[in-house]
């Protein structure tokens, strides 16, 4: 028979691997969480260009493209449970809200930003037992703090009611039925001059991003606009010479 000792360190060893297994989330390298490789692809920030930029779109960069070894690192952490991938996302989180503030005209070093995490629908949060784009938001604020960025977590929104599946919709169809998703907790004040920046973990229509940035829109009272900051974007499969042109975003747009 083995010692007590012995019989706990084994479990822990094989909880340890359970918990943390030791390959790369985006390449299955061994011994890494994330290899230096897959780790870069995750430090591209650009501007989100879904297909049809929906009307309303709001400013958006993301981090990486969603494609390569960040799909299946991303889906890691979100799907499967990989919840210590939450540093390496939240920091890429991070660097995609750091560049979409340095887009807006008139932000300085002191301006303030509220990160305000895309709220899971109820079914999500029943199937995955966890908010996994408030862990992102959290430990992007983190990031940003540790950077001097004066950065804050506002959990502004919610669903409204419940939303039909939109896989399988096409884009009106997802617009249709999201009309309406999201309120905006009305005791929440966002002080003037706040950047708002909507943070969720992959955009790919930009329809849910739309319908988020009007309901937020609808509360400022400033001109301040309201921005969107994500992990990954699905990568346009047309990408056109000249496409690439950001939307102008300054203050003195909206
Ligand atoms: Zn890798």
């Amino acid at each position: 028979m083995r010692a007590v000792g012995e019989v706990v360190r084994a479990t822990a060893g094989a909880l340890t691997d359970l918990v943390l297994p030791r390959i790369c989330a985006g390449c299955g390298l061994p011994g890494v969480l994330l290899c230096r490789t897959c780790a870069r692809a995750f430090a591209r920030p650009h501007l989100a260009q879904p297909r049809r930029f929906p009307a309303g779109f709001p400013p958006t960069v993301a981090a990486a493209a969603y494609a390569g070894p960040v799909r299946p690192a991303v889906n890691a952490f979100k799907e499967h449970g990989r919840a210590e991938l939450v540093r390496p996302l939240g920091a890429a989180l991070a660097l995609a809200v750091a560049a979409v503030r340095a887009g807006v005209s008139g932000a300085g070093p002191g301006t303030p930003v509220l990160l305000v995490p895309l709220p899971a629908t109820r079914a999500a949060l029943r199937t995955r037992g966890r908010d996994h784009v408030a862990e992102l938001a959290r430990a992007a604020v983190g990031v940003l703090r540790t950077e001097g960025v004066p950065a804050g977590e506002a959990r502004l929104l919610r669903r409204r009611g419940r939303v039909a599946d939109s896989a399988g919709l096409s884009a009106a169809q997802r617009r249709a039925n999201l009309a309406g998703t999201f309120a905006v907790h009305p005791r929440r004040e966002v002080p003037r001059g706040t950047l708002l920046v909507l943070v969720d973990d992959v955009v790919t229509s930009g329809a849910t991003l739309t319908e988020a940035a009007a309901a937020l829109g609808g509360t400022r009272r400033d001109d301040t606009p309201v921005l969107a900051a994500v992990v990954a974007a699905t990568p346009r499969r047309d990408p056109r010479p000249g496409s690439a042109a950001p939307p102008a975003w300054t203050s003195t747009d909206r």
